[in-house]
């Protein structure tokens, strides 16, 4: 199979995007997304970001500028706290057009999405907030998209070297969470590099952190798949999360929670988490993607796959279980756990090698006769939401996982230096009813009942205020409107080029068979 020229792609590049801003699609499509290399005969050209919509087209430079090249800029705001305080997401008109939504650093992490040198799609396509497409997996909630609501993770410090300062306005980046939890494990800058040495993407969050720091930490970061920023801080805030309240009694939230990488998909995220890195680097481009390479559509966020991730992840990437291994002696109990991830090389207890240990030819699918019932969870607030399947699940994953936790933190003497504790239930619930639905804020209310459950075990051994937490999610969520459908596959297809959608967003233009 020939590739396709330079001069090639390019045209079959301007064919899509132009048949994709076509004013028919534009209640489904928000945006385009790509790469171009600048011609512009400097020693300093590299590739460039450029996005377009029906309205116009702009090229994102890496100083920060909007060139328009041709109508509105698509990228009015790259403002991370737009729509902040929530009432204006709540009174936000649904769905938005592009030019009323916000992309915060829109020119780096398109760039990122494009590094890869055989995983990168050739276009990406960003969804409209309102795009509603089950036939093609879409739900009631979604996340994927390059705006700043899809893009908001909460982000939470609490306890030990956290300077308690309360819920302040600012924001972070979900690729500075790995740095930071390394650091407040005790890994120094110089550990903070991929194999090959390079600086992460991503940065301490030292503004946050105090001098109050243990010879031996003992680090705990949570992730709340999918748990929308501002709906958990709300809630925290009404007395309906005492888990996150207390957290944050003693130790700061971010308004602006934690920008995720684009796109706001859980496996990218989850690996820059992680890793420090963009998905230019850390290669897991989405939850689904092909390689050019080996011809292959790798699908590695699914139960059959999880526990694979390792054989994704790119030569130079180095897991916060790496970093942090690298500075704790061995002892007996694990330096570092990893629960319900499916990014845990290097981890001494993991989730993910309990099902690769157990030769299960189907992953985790293989173990799910194994969990516990989620009819009997004590953390379920309404019993009716277990009707939906993923919820479940979700359910008995995230009961399964405070009992590993309760188990590993036996004794502060067992207590790994860093834990990784991720939920599930929360995904599950934003799904099926969208942001601020009963589902998703009773997802909320189930994940802080295990949270309380794990706090109260620390004060039984009276070693709370020794642990340092953080507490964040991979996306955040918007909810689609049902009467916005539609698929933009006809008009692909009409214009004869060989190409496959991955997501779908992921255009990947392939060469003539
Ligand atoms: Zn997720």
């Amino acid at each position: 199979m020939s590739s396709l020229s330079v001069t090639q792609l390019s045209a079959r590049r301007e064919s899509v995007v132009a048949a994709l801003t076509s004013p028919d699609l534009a209640s489904i499509v928000d945006l385009v997304v790509w790469v171009e290399v600048e011609a512009n005969g400097r020693s300093d050209a590299g590739p460039v970001a450029m996005a377009a919509s029906h309205v116009g087209r702009v090229r994102l430079h890496g100083n920060g500028a909007h060139q328009v090249l041709e109508g509105l800029d698509p990228i009015a705001s790259e403002d991370p706290m737009a729509f902040l305080p929530y009432d204006l997401e709540c009174a936000s008109p649904d769905p938005l057009t592009s030019r009323e939504n916000a992309y915060p650093y829109a020119a780096s992490r398109i760039l990122s999405l494009f590094a890869d040198p055989t995983r990168s799609p050739d276009v990406a396509v960003v969804h409209t907030p309102g795009h509603f497409f089950p036939e093609q997996g879409g739900h009631v909630g979604e996340h994927g998209s390059l705006d700043v609501i899809q893009s908001r993770a909460p982000l939470l410090l609490s306890g030990k070297g956290v300077a308690a300062r309360g819920i302040v306005d600012a924001h972070a980046r979900l690729v500075d969470v790995g740095a930071t939890l390394a650091a407040l494990a005790g890994v120094p800058d110089s550990g903070l590099r991929d194999a090959a040495g390079e600086v992460l993407d991503g940065g301490v969050l030292t503004a946050y952190l105090s001098a109050d720091r243990l010879a031996e930490p003992k680090v705990v970061g949570i992730l709340w798949d999918g748990a929308h920023c501002s709906d958990l801080l709300h809630l925290a805030e009404c007395g309906e999360l005492p888990g996150v309240a207390r957290l944050i009694e003693s130790g700061v939230a971010l308004r602006g929670g934690a920008v995720a990488q684009f796109p706001s998909i859980t496996l990218t995220n989850h690996t820059s988490i992680l890793t420090g890195l963009g998905p230019g680097r850390h290669g897991v481009m989405g939850n689904v993607f092909y390689d050019r390479a080996t011809g292959e559509r790798v699908k590695p966020n699914d139960a059959s796959t999880w526990h694979r991730s390792a054989e994704w992840l790119r030569p130079a990437v180095r897991t916060v279980f790496e970093m942090v291994n690298d500075i704790v002696l061995q002892r007996n109990s694990p330096r570092t756990a990893s629960l319900n991830e499916a990014i845990d090389r290097g981890a001494d207890y993991s989730t993910m090698a309990i099902v690769r240990d157990s030769g299960s030819s189907s992953g985790a699918a293989g173990l799910n006769d194994q969990l516990p019932d989620a009819q009997t969870s004590v953390h379920v607030h309404d019993k009716a939401h277990l009707d939906d399947s993923y919820f479940s699940w979700g359910t008995q994953v995230d009961d399964l996982g405070l009992e590993q936790m309760r188990q590993l933190w036996a004794s502060p003497e067992s207590a790994p230096t860093l834990t990784w504790w991720a939920n599930v239930v929360s995904d599950a619930g934003h799904h099926a009813g969208g942001p601020r639905s009963d589902i998703a804020r009773d997802s909320l209310r189930d994940s802080d009942s295990r949270l309380v459950s794990f706090l109260e075990h620390l004060d039984r051994l009276g070693i709370t205020d020794q642990v340092t937490f953080l507490l964040t999610a991979d996306h955040g969520f918007e909810g689609s409107d049902p009467a916005v459908t539609g698929s933009w596959r006809p008009a692909l297809e009409s214009l004869g080029i060989p190409f496959r959608d991955e997501g779908p967003g992921f255009i990947y233009l392939l060469p003539d068979s």
